[in-house]
């Protein structure tokens, strides 16, 4: 029966008499009062609004709310509050903070108390905060020199501003890209000051039509990576090595925004190549722009590599002590810059680790989840054939084979015929938003009214996790 709001109101406890209450002491011992009482604030203050927009009809229940604040509070101020476990069968997802890092650069990031950033320890003067992983980009690219800041918006950005102020950018329609937010790329040419000059058309461009564009107000061409999409069919556009060539006999650069970026190539994965940073630069890139959290799998940054007159260019342009990266990120870096340069990135980065299970390996952890799924029999796993995706638009198109936990709702366990579809999309849809509120959150894939668990991108050591957390949400929903 509904209540009046002024009764739902009063069910509501005072801020400060919750905190002296024996439960928020305990709130208050196990997190500290500030954080609990900051929580608690922004819940009533939530309720109140359900209950004032009329969205609300019963009193607020005591061990409801403690249930709630609990968990907002883990959410704030806890690492296990952002613990998740990726069954999305997407490896770099942005949502979930792109690669996963390595061990050595995880650790590489506790730091205790000073540590040397920018300083040269024999005269004890500032030095390049980067030194040590220009020195490693140097032996992994054949760079002459390399500079890193906060992102590869901000490495794009900082070469356009730098070479393209006041004159004209010569960039393919085809590559006027847009990436998730507000990067797209017309954009941010036009913020950095550089003219856009853009040729050829969405699907074809030609070297012609870089050449006819050229002039002397051009100050480079620019080609990007066609990241998150792929145009099929009637479609071309010039290699870096063709624009290169083009460019030279006009005395105008070529800078490449690579986007993902990779130091390694991926054909031993068993996909298609991309264009690895030394590639670009070998076939006469001037510079390349690359992300470090895409396919090189560090912590977000930005990467460019390049002539050494060029990087110490960016380096001097006020932008890149805006762009500068902090002592977590370098540390992270050049952890993960490390691995390649030792060529144990295969066993120690995470991404090529999953990129490297045995389609038999997965299988198998697949069919352990579906056997332990048995004991509810009213829902219906199995191992369900799918495709892992490297995400980070590098390879949109393509996917690696893998296998999954396939859950939905079996058809005999919904009642009647007509609401029978509806259950079961119901199902999918809840049991995935259960999942994602738990702890760890398990993210996975909705498709066909069913919830996927790829097992690549879950680690082989949290399917123990995962199966616990299905267990949990399934008992809890009374599917025993
Ligand atoms: C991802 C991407 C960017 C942006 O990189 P961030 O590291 O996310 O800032 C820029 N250009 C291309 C082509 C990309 O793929």
């Amino acid at each position: 029966m509904d209540k009046s709001a002024a009764e739902i109101y009063r069910s509501l406890p005072q801020v400060s008499a919750y905190l002296d209450s024996e439960v928020g002491r305990a709130l208050s011992d196990e997190f500290g009062q500030g954080v609990t009482k900051l929580e608690l604030r922004r819940l009533l203050e939530e309720l109140r609004q359900e209950i004032k927009n009329g969205r609300r009809s019963s009193p607020v229940d005591p061990a409801e709310l403690q249930g709630t604040l609990r968990t907002r509070i883990i959410r704030l101020c806890r690492p296990e509050g952002r613990a998740a476990i990726n069954a999305t069968g997407v490896v770099l997802h942005t949502g979930l903070g792109r690669s996963p890092l390595s061990r050595t650069a995880r650790e590489a990031m506790q730091f205790e108390g000073y540590s040397i950033v920018q300083l040269d320890l024999e005269t004890g003067g500032r030095s390049v905060r980067e030194h040590h992983i220009e020195a490693m980009l140097r032996e992994l690219t054949g760079c002459e020199a390399a500079t890193i800041v906060n992102n590869n918006a901000a490495a794009t950005f900082l070469v356009l501003n730098e070479l393209g102020a006041g004159r004209e950018m010569i960039i393919s329609r085809g590559q006027l890209i847009e990436i998730g937010g507000s990067f797209r790329m017309p954009v941010v040419m036009e913020q950095s000051g550089t003219v856009l000059r853009e040729v050829g058309t969405t699907n074809r461009t030609h070297l012609k039509d870089y050449e006819a564009a050229l002039s002397e107000r051009t100050a480079a061409i620019l080609h990007v990576h066609p990241s998150n999409y792929a145009i099929r069919g009637f479609s071309s556009t010039p290699s870096i090595a063709e624009l290169v060539e083009l460019g030279a006999a006009h005395n105008v650069p070529v800078i490449a925004d690579l986007g993902s970026g990779a130091i390694v190539g991926l054909s031993e994965f068993g996909l298609k190549d991309v264009t690895t940073i030394a590639e670009a630069l070998r076939v006469g890139a001037l510079v390349t722009c690359s992300s470090g959290d895409k396919l090189i799998c560090g912590p977000q940054a930005g990467l460019l590599c390049g002539s050494k007159d060029v990087i110490e260019r960016l380096r001097k342009n006020p932008f890149a002590r805006m762009f500068r990266v902090d002592k977590c990120t370098l540390a992270a870096m050049e952890a993960t810059l490390a691995a390649y340069v030792n060529g144990t990135y295969r066993e120690e980065i995470p991404l090529y680790r999953m990129l490297s299970h045995s389609v038999e390996d997965l299988e198998t952890r697949a069919q352990a989840l579906v056997d332990a799924m048995k004991e509810f029999p009213a829902v219906a796993a199995r191992v369900e054939t799918v495709g892992t995706f490297v995400g980070g638009g590098s390879l949109p198109d393509e996917s690696v084979p893998s296998r999954a936990l396939r859950l939905a709702l079996c058809p005999t366990s919904a009642q009647a015929s007509s609401t029978a579809s509806d259950s079961i999309r119901r199902f999918a849809q809840d049991f995935s938003h259960r999942l994602r509120v738990s702890f760890p959150s398990v993210i996975c894939r909705v498709s066909d009214d069913a919830c996927y668990f790829d097992l690549r991108t879950v680690f082989p050591e949290e399917d123990h996790q995962l199966l616990q957390v299905l267990r949990r949400v399934l008992s809890a929903e009374g599917f025993r």
